[in-house]
């Protein structure tokens, strides 16, 4: 099996676009097969700076390696249709000799031949191609073309209604439906998996290939992504892009764990699958033919469950860049500590300054709190006997923090309200929040101590 991801370079790669690449990439290595990028970069007019660098980042974001491109070894480029043009232009000239296209010049003011179908100034077979020529496909009268398509079933087009179409422009460069056949066919893809706004190409491309005498490859058309209110998915619905969700903090296997279950489902009804069993389940015949629809709040689960699940290292520099540290002075070796303190209250890891700040409370309510217990000596009193047990311990967690913290009680006499209360209020200014041994965690060894301290000098 030999699959292929075709994006072209006009922008963000979408959720959608990262669902098709997912599903062929996960069809050639369950097949062990290949799975060939190509950059579909012919259209000038349309191609964006930039786009297929930021392309390239979100489909290695996503964990998706390919395997060839036009390079020998090493980490390979992808292919780029701007760096073939030559094979589309023999191949285009193989077409003109053999009489199955042909030059068209647009009479003046009926377009450009291009992209308005004109009536052309006659079937021309010139020695030199005249100036502001394009060459067209000359679609063959009465055909059937069928496509079995794996997804959709069978389809069936009448040639009578497809015009005949572009394959070069006037600048020599090649149209979407004639690159991709004969890319298609060139690089030997036995399927052609992507979305179903496509379907109506199919045919265009059926024919280029049938005209070369090639045999079409496997088409499977995706049904396509809609929002919640069963429109096409777009901007409205939120975050539409790869690069959005990783902004926001969705760890990359989450997004690839819902993107795959958008095209096809596992036979055990199971959500969260890990990569490995993705790539062990699925199967053309598992993709429904009915709309998907982007589920966000699921998404959102499955994200919470991928850091919930995440060990606490890894988890750690997942959430480096999402914690403001002039606000939350986090040293990097308690990153990790702050990360499993965090796990289960953020789906997303841009929530973890929400969430940080119960930990750290508001300044200014840390400073009127410090007031209040700067005027009450036995809540001091209180408080130099926990932090005289937590200044000894050994090991800063949770367990060790809390039983220190009941030992200091018992010293002072305290216990329930009367430790606990003033306690949260020297650390966090706040009367409520959450448990107190991790917000000591989370705020540190040095800065609890500190907060502890009330003695002038
Ligand atoms: N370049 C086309 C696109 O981005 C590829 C379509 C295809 O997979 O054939 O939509």
């Amino acid at each position: 099996m030999r699959t292929r991801f075709a994006p072209s370079p006009t922008g963000h790669l979408h959720v959608g676009g990262a669902r098709t690449a997912i599903l062929n990439w996960l069809l050639a290595r369950r097949h062990g097969g290949s799975f060939v990028l190509r950059v579909e970069d012919t259209d000038r007019e349309r191609n964006v700076p930039g786009a297929e660098a930021g392309l390239l980042e979100d489909l290695r974001w996503l964990g998706l390696d390919w395997d060839e491109g036009p390079d020998v070894g090493g980490p390979h480029a992808p292919y780029r249709q701007s760096e073939r043009t030559e094979v589309y232009r023999e191949h285009a000239e193989r077409l003109l000799r053999e009489g199955r296209a042909y030059w068209c010049v647009c009479p003046p003011g009926e377009g450009d031949g291009e992209r308005g179908a004109c009536r052309c100034a006659g079937v021309l077979a010139p020695a030199e191609p005249p100036p502001g020529a394009a060459v067209r496909f000359r679609v063959p009268e009465g055909e059937e073309v069928v496509v079995d398509d794996a997804v959709r079933g069978r389809v069936v087009f009448g040639s009578d209604h497809v015009e005949d179409f572009v394959l070069l422009r006037s600048d020599g460069l090649p149209t979407y439906n004639f690159a991709a056949a004969v890319d298609d066919a060139l690089m030997r893809i036995t399927h052609v998996v992507r979305g179903s706004d496509h379907l109506n190409n199919t045919p265009k491309q059926v024919l280029v290939y049938r005209a070369l005498g090639w045999e079409p490859p496997v088409f499977a058309h995706v049904p396509l992504i809609l929002g919640p209110d069963r429109q096409k998915l777009s901007k409205r619905h939120g975050a539409t892009s790869v690069a959005e969700h990783r902004r926001q903090g969705y760890p990359p296997e989450a997004l690839f764990n819902y993107l795959s279950l958008l095209a096809w489902s596992s036979p055990s009804g199971e959500e969260k699958l890990p990569r490995g069993r993705l790539v062990a389940e699925v199967e053309l015949d598992r993709v429904g033919a009915s709309d998907a629809v982007f589920d966000r709040d699921k998404l959102r689960w499955l994200a919470s469950r991928y850091l919930q699940e995440m060990p606490a290292e890894e988890l750690a520099r997942a959430l480096a860049p999402f914690v403001d540290r002039e606000r939350f002075p986090v040293a990097d070796e308690d990153l990790p500590v702050v990360a499993d303190a965090l796990r289960e209250r953020v789906s997303v890891l841009s929530e973890a300054d929400a969430q940080l700040e119960r930990f750290f409370g508001a300044d200014a309510h840390r400073r009127a709190a410090r007031e209040r217990l700067l005027a009450d000596p036995g809540a001091r009193r209180v408080l130099a006997a926990v932090r005289a047990r937590l200044a000894g311990l050994a090991e800063w967690e949770e367990g060790a923090i809390d039983r220190a913290v009941r030992e200091g009680g018992r010293d002072a006499g305290a216990r329930g309200r009367g430790l606990f209360l003033p306690l949260r209020l020297a650390l966090t200014g706040e009367e409520h929040g959450p448990e107190l041994p991790k917000v000591a965690r989370v705020q540190g060894r040095e800065r609890v101590l500190a907060a502890l301290q009330f003695d002038e000098n």
